[in-house]
């Protein structure tokens, strides 16, 4: 059977050593598997975005050896797909304007989980609003392949969430799951700081009659100070000198649990990812939500 999955950045800046973990382990398992494996750009949020950034992450992952097998799907040329899904959420009442400003959130303490206001005072249709999509009142829970089972009991107070901005920006959470449905996505691999996203888009995913991708969230690697590796914590970019990219490569698959066998810690890029394609298994990638850098 064929399975696809996919890497998707955003192009806030140049790949770091910590992308490269989430982009390796994605294309591994799909390379191991013969499946199919495409690159997202998610450049939703521009005030966030780097001017010249997508393209060097494209030249850095090809430079790496991680060639994806389809045109690149940029997520800024997908605006009617979104918008669509979105007026089907709205129309079969799965969703709902809200007009709460941050400011009153703050003042009803439903900053962190929304109170539902809007659901029972609906908004005047002048009125500039965020998109919600309603939150059921069960517990959810899904099989990750490399931290087991996940459970996420019933809480009215997980609230109702955006999936379309205030300020005319679709939200992540809604269009990374029609992305993935369209593209046919049935594996989706990344790192563990999104695990806890998951219920949502399941819940998405529910809401639009979308299958189920399988999930495998993949430790996150820490700097010294136990932070995760961004952009934020001034985590460097990869370096595109050769023996630099067969150093990170190495290291990379050391930290997901597979060791390159000393014969071929000289070879070339290209051999290290094939020998990688064959032995690769998820069953010994670390379980646990972060990895320190010393495991390296
Ligand atoms: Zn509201």
């Amino acid at each position: 059977m064929s399975c696809t999955g996919r890497f998707a950045p955003s192009p806030t800046g140049p790949l770091h050593f910590g992308s490269l973990l989430a982009a390796l382990a994605s294309y591994l398992d799909i390379r191991a598997q013969g499946g199919t494996w495409l690159v997202r750009i998610e450049d939703l949020d521009p005030p966030r975005e780097v001017p010249g950034a997508s393209d060097l992450i494209l030249k850095t992952l090809d430079r790496f050896g991680l060639h994806w097998d389809a045109e690149v799907v940029y997520q800024s040329q997908r605006h009617a797909l979104y918008h669509s899904a979105l007026e089907q959420l709205l129309r079969d009442g799965l969703a709902y304007h809200c007009q709460c400003s941050r400011k009153q959130l703050t003042q009803r303490h439903a900053q962190q989980s929304y109170d539902g206001y809007c659901r029972s005072h609906p908004p005047s249709s002048d009125a500039t609003t965020s998109v919600r999509a309603i939150y059921p009142d069960t517990a959810l829970s899904f099989d990750d392949r490399i931290q087991g089972e996940r459970v996420y009991p019933a809480d009215p107070g997980r609230g109702d969430f955006v999936i379309f901005r205030r300020d005319g920006f679709f939200a992540y959470q809604l269009a990374v799951i029609i992305d993935d449905q369209e593209q046919g996505i049935d594996q989706v691999v990344r790192g563990a700081d999104l695990i806890d996203e998951t219920p949502r888009q399941m819940v998405l995913q529910q809401h639009l009659g979308y299958r189920q991708p399988s999930y495998a969230h993949i430790p996150v690697l820490t700097n010294a100070e136990g932070q995760k590796l961004s952009k934020q914590t001034f985590a460097k970019p990869l370096s595109l000198d050769s023996d630099e990219i067969r150093r990170q490569l190495l290291r990379a698959l050391n930290l997901l649990g597979h060791p390159v066998p000393d014969e071929l810690q000289t070879g070339s890029h290209a051999e290290i990812l094939a020998w990688a394609v064959q032995h690769w298994s998820m069953a010994q990638v670390p379980r646990g939500l972060t990895l320190a850098p010393e495991a390296g």
